[in-house]
């Protein structure tokens, strides 16, 4: 809790209705998306970026930590905030400011969802690229905080690429303006690439200008079907090897195809051991060249089947099952958390073999749902939180993942960002100059820290 004064102010700035404080209030905002918790102060809900700026000037005149929070669907506790303070919800900003087709622009607050920008775009023939899978609920906000990624990250790329320019409250109260609509030719240093991906421990994001790009018109969507899940990842890595350009190549496991399928009967090869969904699109002649090729190496890794979506219902459905997979999986276990690690592509297969391993070395359930196209991997650990040896197991297994993810060349975390959960990894995965360069650009920043403390970058104990 607050101390009275400062709840009284926060009241003044933003109007009292869009300040909680109630205990069950308070007990609502301290989870997002990972098994980590928070202990709010209060929950402020700004609608003008003059008062954002206005609270941010008060916290730090009075030393109190803050945090952005948009829909809280963070998988890293990068969204509670255990150190108390204020939480800083974005989510009555949630206005598309403009949407220029001719340039391929759209300008939205930060509080707006994934889906509300792909909705306003669609009709015009556009769409924002990144597209993660809880894009119903996530916002502009958290995906630049986080740099989501998402199903079409295989050719689109992460947020970061389509991020032109951003309004940000410094940690000083100041407002400054980075990129904007010419971003690409602009000669400064790029402020704006410094905020995507910092988790709210530089700034708060309170306007974005999204780069669209175009729908394309001629879309296939095809699965195949594997009896290893190492051929599943070698046929994504010769997909890649020929320069073949999909949209999308996600892997899910047996356990996702059977938990996928148990909750939507969609008669899913409930005994293979990978299932592997594809999407291109382009012009007509490429998507023809692009499926030979794709079928081609179906064919050299010995899939047991393939399909390819022959309307709109059958490709709605295989995007359903993707989609549902997280939802579907929860019935397993009372408690899960998932890493997110990315390996080079042609180390994906070996990668895929290794969890499923460890799955058998600790006798624990480790579901795993792959953006493969890019090599990021989302093992989720599924275990009963209330028995010690199990959380034990996990928690042996999870580090023994990342060790030797760092050893086959990979990164630690591919969009679901750093948060509470990696701290510690940062220091397996990055040298000491390296995270002492991280935090001096946080000092620059945000030199009283009080910008989601405890955060993305490795403190004292944290190793
Ligand atoms: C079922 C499920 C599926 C998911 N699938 C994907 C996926 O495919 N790809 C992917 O990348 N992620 C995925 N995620 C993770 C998560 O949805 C993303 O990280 C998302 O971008 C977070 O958005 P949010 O609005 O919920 O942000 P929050 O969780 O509220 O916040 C996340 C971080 O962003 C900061 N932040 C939020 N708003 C601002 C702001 N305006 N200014 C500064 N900092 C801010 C917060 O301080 C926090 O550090 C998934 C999560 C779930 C639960």
């Amino acid at each position: 809790m607050l101390a009275k004064p400062l709840v009284e102010k926060l009241e003044q700035i933003a109007g009292k209705e869009n300040v909680l404080t109630s205990k069950i209030s308070l007990e609502i905002y301290a989870y997002d998306a990972s098994p980590f918790t928070g202990n709010p102060g209060a929950v402020v809900f700004p609608t003008t970026t003059e008062m954002v700026a206005e609270i941010v000037k008060l916290a730090k005149e009075n030393n109190v930590p803050l945090m952005a929070r948009g829909a809280g669907s963070c998988l890293s506790g990068g969204a509670v905030a255990p150190g108390g303070g204020i939480v800083l919800s974005l989510t009555k900003m949630n206005k598309i400011l403009e949407i220029d087709p001719l340039s391929r622009v759209a300008v939205v607050q930060p509080g707006v969802t994934n889906k509300m920008v792909q909705e306003a775009c669609a009709p015009y023939g556009l769409m924002f690229a990144p597209d993660p899978a809880s894009q119903n609920i996530a916002t502009i906000g958290g995906n630049i905080a986080e740099n989501s990624g998402g199903m079409r990250g295989v050719k689109y790329g992460t947020t970061k690429d389509h991020i032109l320019g951003l309004e940000v409250v410094l940690s000083s109260g100041d407002v400054i303006t980075t990129g904007g609509i010419n971003s690409q030719i602009e000669p400064e240093i790029d402020l704006t690439y410094y905020f995507c991906g910092s988790e709210g421990t530089l700034g708060i994001i309170t306007k974005a200008w999204l780069a669209l790009s175009p729908i394309n018109s001629k879309v296939k969507t095809m699965t195949a079907v594997f009896d290893s899940i190492e051929k599943a990842g070698a046929c994504v890595a010769e997909i890649i090897a020929k320069g073949i350009g999909p949209t999308t190549m996600e892997i899910l496991d047996n356990t996702c195809i059977k938990a996928v399928d148990d909750y939507l009967q969609l008669g899913l090869p409930r005994d293979a051991a990978a299932f592997l969904l594809i999407e291109i699109d382009g012009f007509q002649s490429d998507v023809k060249i692009m499926l030979e090729g794709i079928i081609k190496a179906f064919e050299n890794n010995k899939a047991l089947e393939y399909k390819i979506a022959q309307n709109e219902k059958e490709r709605q459905d295989l995007w359903k099952a993707r989609r549902s997979v997280n939802g579907a999986l929860g019935k397993l276990k009372p408690a899960y958390f998932t890493h997110d690690i990315v390996v080079p592509r042609d180390r994906l297969a070996d990668m895929l073999g290794k969890v499923a391993e460890l799955a058998q070395k600790y006798d624990i359930i480790i579901a795993n749902v792959a953006h493969a196209g890019d090599g990021n991997l989302h093992p989720a650990f599924y275990y009963d939180h209330r028995i010690p040896e199990e959380v034990e197991k996990v928690e042996i297994a999870a580090d023994e993942l990342i060790r030797e993810t760092i050893a086959q060349g990979g990164t630690i975390s591919g969009e679901h960002g750093i948060g509470i959960e990696k701290l510690k990894y940062m220091t397996w995965a990055f040298s000491k100059p390296t995270l002492q360069m991280m935090q001096d650009v946080k000092n620059a920043f945000d030199p009283r820290a009080i910008m989601n403390p405890g955060k993305l970058l490795p403190q004292v104990g944290d190793e």
